[in-house]
């Protein structure tokens, strides 16, 4: 496929505009005149709808088929959010609109939305308050970190260690990086797949400033001991960072704050169905437990006496600007939508749905897949290809496979510490029509890997791109392909 600069043809229009009909002012001073023209596109309306059409038919997504990327939670985001965030009330805000006063009734609502999305999300995880302002599940990793990092401060506390578990998401190590911490891993216990108590028992002293945990964690595992972690770390005034990127598989059943952790974040995109699109726009609101508080991003959104709303930003202590202005609000509508859609009881199902989807699958493929934690799985199940391996067809080459048959693949070669990892996270929405068919495409193809391993080479043969060159595609960056 061309692109679409290539399609231009000199002097083609997509618009009639009709003669300008008041007087030309020449207002623009010489130096700041353009010499030539913009070297744009020249094109009709119909090369720009087909080029663009043709495009969205190259790509996946849930739309268009099953996604079970594990840790990113790829479910289906209900069409019904997108119709609320698409509200005029709520898509034509502008930032600068006033709060109160006579353009205040225009923002009031959706002051009032997220006073209570902040309100919801408490009550979700068990926080005393939420900022809503950070715009990705990193981002509230960062924000959280430099929580903790304001609290020691102020404390006078010298603090140089975060401890993070050796499954952890790589943004765990580089939030607390960025933040001015060294870091140090902590070992998974081999048979039960959650952190090693004793391990870290040792580890922590009066030098380390938190402990980041992801709980259920990246191999899907629930630790039921959180309570003494956080009990060991508060020993040391040590802060328990809870990355709560896979709340999708607790919603109504564990609440974080319950456990005495004092900070977490929240993926809307993974947990509320909010779209995940290519990096963002997210939101990843970040909650605390009370003595974090004063430390807080501003905006604070706060309610008066007589109801209405107001943004504050008086708050000494904070830790300033994360985001500009609400964070990524017409996400924030979205997640709110999703809640009040689905109710407690609504929530629960999920969990639960998101719960039984992953065991389902981890059942039906434990027989041709090596499951090097075989036990209950949440929301998602972590399988190593190593059986595969052994006849030269890789994690690479299964994921590849499943292309072919119209699968997005699985997450592969994550976490690090399962070789040859491939990560299932089905999530809720899906039927068991669809695992049925997801299952047998992977037991069709383990067989195949058994019989036909040469077979593997040159997959995926059906898509878009084929198998590119990954080593020169690394180092040489153009981006253009035939086809
Ligand atoms: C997705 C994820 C993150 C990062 O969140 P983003 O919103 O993608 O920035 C962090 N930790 C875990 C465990 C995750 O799954």
């Amino acid at each position: 496929m061309s692109v679409i600069f290539e399609k231009s043809v000199a002097g083609r229009r997509g618009v009639g505009l009709p003669a300008c009909d008041v007087p030309l002012v020449d207002c623009i001073p010489d130096d700041c005149l353009r010499a030539q023209a913009a070297p744009l596109c020249e094109l009709s309306e119909l090369d720009v709808v087909r080029h663009f059409t043709a495009l969205s038919r190259l790509n996946f997504g849930v739309d268009t088929g099953f996604y079970p990327l594990g840790s990113c939670t790829m479910k289906y985001n209900p069409r019904v959010s997108e119709r609320i965030a698409g509200l005029e009330g709520f898509s034509q805000l502008h930032p600068f609109l006033p709060q109160l006063r006579s353009g205040g009734l225009l923002t009031q609502g959706a002051l009032q939305l997220l006073y209570e999305l902040e309100r919801v999300l408490c009550e979700i995880a068990g926080m005393r308050a939420f900022t809503l302002q950070p715009l990705a599940g990193a981002h509230g990793e960062l924000t959280g970190m430099m929580l903790i990092a304001a609290y020691h401060r102020d404390k006078g506390n010298v603090k140089t260690t975060v401890l993070i578990p050796d499954e952890a998401h790589g943004t765990n190590p580089s939030s607390a990086a960025i933040t001015g911490y060294g870091t140090q891993g902590v070992p998974t216990d081999p048979a039960t797949g959650r952190l090693d108590l004793v391990a870290l028992e040792g580890m922590v002293d009066a030098t380390t400033a938190a402990i980041m945990l992801t709980n259920p964690n990246t191999l899907g595992i629930f630790n039921s001991d959180i309570e003494k972690v956080v009990e060991i770390a508060h020993r040391h005034d040590a802060q328990v960072y809870y990355d709560g990127a896979n709340l999708n598989a607790i919603l109504g059943k564990f609440r974080p704050g319950d456990a005495g952790i004092d900070v977490m974040h929240i993926n809307v995109h993974k947990t509320f169905a909010t779209p995940h699109g290519g990096g963002g726009p997210g939101a990843g609101p970040v909650g605390v437990r009370e003595h974090l508080l004063p430390f807080l991003p501003i905006s604070r959104i706060q309610k008066r006496s007589d109801n209405s709303y107001v943004l504050d930003y008086e708050q000494p202590k904070s830790i300033g600007y994360v985001a500009p202005f609400y964070g990524n609000f017409s996400i924030l509508v979205r997640a709110y939508a999703y809640i009040m859609l689905l109710g407690g009881k609504g929530l629960i199902e999920v969990s639960e749905n998101a719960v039984l989807n992953a065991n389902y699958v981890m059942q039906a493929l434990k027989a041709k897949y090596e499951l090097p934690y075989d036990r209950p799985c949440m929301h998602e199940c972590v399988f190593s290809a190593s059986r595969q391996a052994e006849k030269g067809v890789h994690a690479t080459d299964i994921a590849k496979a499943l292309i072919d048959r119209g699968y997005h693949p699985p997450t592969v070669y994550f976490p690090l510490i399962v070789k040859e990892a491939m990560m299932v996270e089905p999530t809720e929405t899906e039927s068991k029509e669809t695992l049925d068919a997801f299952v047998a495409a992977m037991l069709e193809i383990a067989d195949e890997a058994e019989q036909a391993p040469e077979s593997f080479a040159d997959r995926p043969r059906h898509a878009p791109v084929c198998r590119p060159d990954e080593v020169r595609a690394a180092r040489e960056m153009d981006v253009c392909f035939d086809g």
